[in-house]
């Protein structure tokens, strides 16, 4: 793989994931010669890297969303990819939810038609590169950002689409914090914890998962199934859903609406009332319900975790003993002061944040930095709850596109 030291790149996406590559995907179909003026940079070698693992750390077996929720812009294309494949039985009722395997061939089969892994034009699209400075000199030319990877490389771009998802802000509530101090190796959060890893010890002892959602009953449908005796601890009652927002934040209506607030707190009260503290799937729930291994605590709290033969959890529903490990589900908490590859920038150039959300303009660019954008959970003060799902990468490629074609060398 060639590398980007000292190049200069009109367009640089910071993020291989699912939004990083819908974005791209999306782009070279608009313009197949952007390939040759684009740079995808991650620090995994290869794209999606981080959606595989988080599916496959979970035992997760269907996505949520709905089969036209994808990475390409045809909406049916992975139910064509099912048929041509005859895999139509892994599109799950009622909204032909597509499973993770075939999620995941279907991804690549597009990646390989995409040409952004091999592209025809024999110009290298992506590259692992983890970023560790992101650099602003307003007034330096065509090519005013500097990327500098962790390795001291540096190259330089025209206009930055960052991508970045939010796994590096996994939320571990605040009464968590001391006993996870205490015992590192016992309590985790779920980003940090794998069904698959080997657990011989856990499997005489209990598991507890702290959490609602889809995550939390995933993790307890998958260790049930593996012979672990699951506790699930939720704050509240435990909600059954199929999506994990009203459908109606892709719809024209409530985005105008979502537009026409013209106070960025309030637009993030309205993200947190609609995506809610989390929520299960019907299938998911109906599985750990009726599963032996899995005991259901709602409307609890955990007042004191003790070491005694394993871990013993008080809580407000009495005493869970011999406990091997405790995850906890508790989610991302998205904060861009988090992102030290953004600190320096943010100093230099402050951008207004509301709840760690940053407020972005209708391009979705971070003002006063010209030719910035952000897709997916960073872009959430202008595309509403939708915008960290799959979905959200065509909302925000539609907002950009125009800028982007801007970039391109024809029009430098
Ligand atoms: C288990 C799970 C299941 C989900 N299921 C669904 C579903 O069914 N439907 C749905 O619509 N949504 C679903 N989501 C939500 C969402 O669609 C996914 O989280 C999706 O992966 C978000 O894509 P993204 O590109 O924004 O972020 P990510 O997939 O997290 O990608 C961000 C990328 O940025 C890279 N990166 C970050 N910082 C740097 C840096 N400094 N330098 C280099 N690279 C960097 C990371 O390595 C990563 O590859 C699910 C989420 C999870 C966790």
């Amino acid at each position: 793989m060639k590398n980007l030291a000292h190049r200069n790149i009109p367009i640089t996406i910071v993020g291989g994931g699912i939004h990083g590559i819908s974005i791209a995907i999306r782009l070279l179909r608009d313009m197949p010669t952007a390939a040759q003026h684009i740079a995808i940079v991650d620090r995994h070698p290869k794209p999606l890297t981080e959606w595989r693992c988080k599916t496959e750390r979970q035992g997760m077996t269907f996505l949520r969303s709905p089969a036209v929720h994808h990475i390409i812009p045809d909406p049916l294309g992975i139910v064509e990819y099912a048929e041509r494949h005859n895999r139509t039985d892994e599109l799950a009722p009622p909204y032909s939810q597509p499973s993770t395997e075939l999620f995941w061939d279907f991804c690549n089969d597009a990646l390989a038609v995409s040409g952004l892994q091999i592209p025809p034009t024999g110009h290298e699209v992506y590259y692992q590169f983890d970023v560790a400075k992101l650099r602003w000199d307003k007034g330096a030319g065509k090519f005013p950002f500097r990327l500098i990877s962790t390795h001291n490389e540096g190259f330089r771009s025209s206009c930055v689409i960052l991508t970045i998802g939010s796994g590096d802000c996994a939320y571990v509530p605040p009464e968590f914090t001391e006993w996870q101090r205490q015992y590192p190796d016992r309590i985790m959060h779920a980003s940090q914890f794998s069904v698959n890893c080997k657990q011989g010890e856990e499997n005489s002892g209990k598991i507890v998962i702290v959490g609602g959602g889809l995550t939390a009953g995933t993790l307890a449908k998958s260790l049930s199934k593996r012979g672990h005796h699951v506790v699930l601890i939720a704050r509240k009652q435990l909600k059954t859903e199929q999506f994990d927002f009203p459908p109606i934040w892709l719809g024209p209506k409530a985005l105008a609406e979502f537009a026409s607030e013209i106070y960025f707190q309030q637009r993030y009260q309205i993200i947190q009332e609609n995506r809610g503290e989390g929520s299960i799937t019907p299938d998911v729930m109906e599985t750990i319900e009726n599963s032996r291994n899995v005991d259901i605590f709602p409307e609890t709290h955990i007042s004191n975790i003790i070491s005694a033969q394993g871990l013993q959890v008080e809580t407000t529903r009495g005493l869970i003993t011999n406990v091997s490990r405790i995850i906890l589900a508790t989610g991302y908490k998205f904060n861009l002061r988090g992102y030290d590859f953004l600190r320096e920038l943010i100093r230099q150039s402050p951008i207004p944040l509301v709840c760690g959300l940053p407020k972005l303009d209708v391009n979705l660019q971070f003002h006063p930095i010209e030719n910035l954008f952000g897709s997916g959970t960073v872009a959430q003060l202008q595309i509403g709850p939708a915008s960290g799902n799959i979905a959200g990468a065509n909302l925000a490629y539609e907002r950009f596109r125009e800028k982007l074609f801007a970039q391109l060398p024809q029009a430098l």
